[in-house]
């Protein structure tokens, strides 16, 4: 797609970066196939093809609209349409600019600026989001059953190893994963210090900053990566060998944080080295030896939800297939795997009814073999399941905790 840059972006880095983004589109429309939201409602505006011409149009008019703005919302950031794309399209970077452009042209409702601070300023927070979720689960007991449903129950919590092992890796504890499910990371402690690896979590290091970057809070978003880099940087000075996260949603923003600040000098260095120590639980686990974690394989069968952040972002489809597989467990096959359940950080509030129906597919397709658990990789997307599954949504690096 040729870009004619209106007089106002021409010789800009944003405007040239943004055409450069465009032109890798050649109209072919494969990706359409694998668009979740337009697959939803056949409305072009809603696939890739039509949301990269959105953003072609802004960048030639200056001019954006409401109805622009309503469809970039309504994007997920899954970034399926990235891995069918044969012309190598970075959608996800485009998107980015793209809502970036928007959100300085097109002013939003006092009621949804609002929202969408609260949320940036409280689910980033770890203590403020763990202090009202607290309340939401003394209160859940009381609740109608929809709204129980949205509360996630406590979790029980196993007692987590001392960190004495020699080979030592830097543990990212997350923002909303640290209060809603304290399982995850102790489960990720307890195994990976079986296999000899303790893992270290820095106190000064919150929100990988991904909440505020997609809600086109950018500034704010790269506070929050310099911060975690000012955080980690002394360990990885000491030979922290890797950076870890068990979400992947925060392990896909911790791989770009080499290239959202490259052009700060005083981080873009230190910012590419984190991401090259960069890793996923689960890329830290396929080189080890899971025979060492004598795992008990004997509680049904599984069904594995593989984040679209693990699957398009990272490029890693089959890792916690592999691992789980690898590991002894017996696993269901699910239709649609690249397709989103819906989650995608706060797009389960900003845009709820898509989302409910995405969640309702993605549930069928999962449950379709009859499993007796559903095993993902990101807290979004197991919290945004568990809460209309009849069967428990664990992370899967619970099930080798045991
Ligand atoms: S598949 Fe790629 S090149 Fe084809 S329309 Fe979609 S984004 Fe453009
Ligand atoms: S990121 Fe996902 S929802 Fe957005 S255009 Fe691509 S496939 Fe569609």
């Amino acid at each position: 797609m040729h870009v004619e840059l209106h007089p106002n972006f021409k010789h800009t880095p944003i405007g040239e970066r943004a055409a450069q983004l465009t032109s890798a589109c050649v109209h072919c429309g494969f990706c359409l196939a694998t668009c979740p939201t337009y697959l939803d409602n056949r409305d072009e505006r809603d696939s890739p093809r039509g949301r990269i011409y959105l953003i072609k149009q802004l960048l030639e008019t200056d001019q954006a609209s409401t109805a622009t703005q309503l469809h970039l919302d309504r994007c997920l950031t899954c970034r399926s349409c990235e891995t069918t794309c044969p012309s190598g399209m970075q959608y996800g970077k485009l998107l980015d600019i793209g809502r970036d452009l928007v959100e300085q042209r097109v002013p939003r409702r006092f009621g949804e600026k609002t929202t969408r601070r609260l949320l940036r300023y409280v689910l980033s927070s770890p203590r403020l989001f763990k202090g009202a979720l607290h309340i939401g689960q003394f209160l859940r007991p009381l609740m109608p059953a929809a709204l129980r449903a949205k509360v996630p129950a406590r979790q029980q919590v196993k007692k987590a190893p001392a960190a004495t092992r020699q080979r030592k890796m830097l543990l990212l504890e997350g923002c909303v994963q640290q209060a809603a499910t304290p399982a995850t990371n102790n489960a990720a402690r307890r195994v990976l210090d079986k296999l000899g690896i303790s893992l270290i979590a820095m106190p000064r290091a919150g929100c990988c900053g991904a909440l505020n970057y997609h809600l086109a809070a950018h500034a704010d978003g790269l506070d929050d990566i310099r911060r975690n880099i000012d955080a980690w940087w002394e360990s990885i000075e000491a030979g922290a060998e890797a950076i870890v996260s068990s979400a992947s949603g925060c392990g896909v923003m911790l791989a770009d944080y080499g290239h959202l600040l490259q052009h700060d000098s005083a981080y873009a260095a230190k910012a590419a080295r984190v991401s090259l120590l960069a890793m996923d639980i689960g890329q830290v686990l396929c080189s080890e030896n899971l025979g060492a974690l004598a795992v008990n394989t004997d509680i049904g069968a599984v069904a594995v939800q593989t984040p679209c952040s693990l699957q398009h972002g990272l490029q890693q489809p089959s890792l916690i297939t592999d691992i789980l597989t690898r590991a002894g467990f017996s696993l269901t096959k699910t239709q649609d795997e690249h397709l989103c359940c819906g989650s995608a950080g706060t797009y389960s509030i900003l845009q709820a009814d898509t989302s409910e129906r995405l969640r309702e597919k993605k549930i069928k397709a999962l449950s379709s073999g009859k499993p007796a658990v559903i095993a993902s990789g990101n807290v979004g997307c197991q919290l945004h399941l568990q809460a209309a599954a009849d069967i428990p949504v664990v992370h899967w690096i619970e099930l080798l905790d045991s």
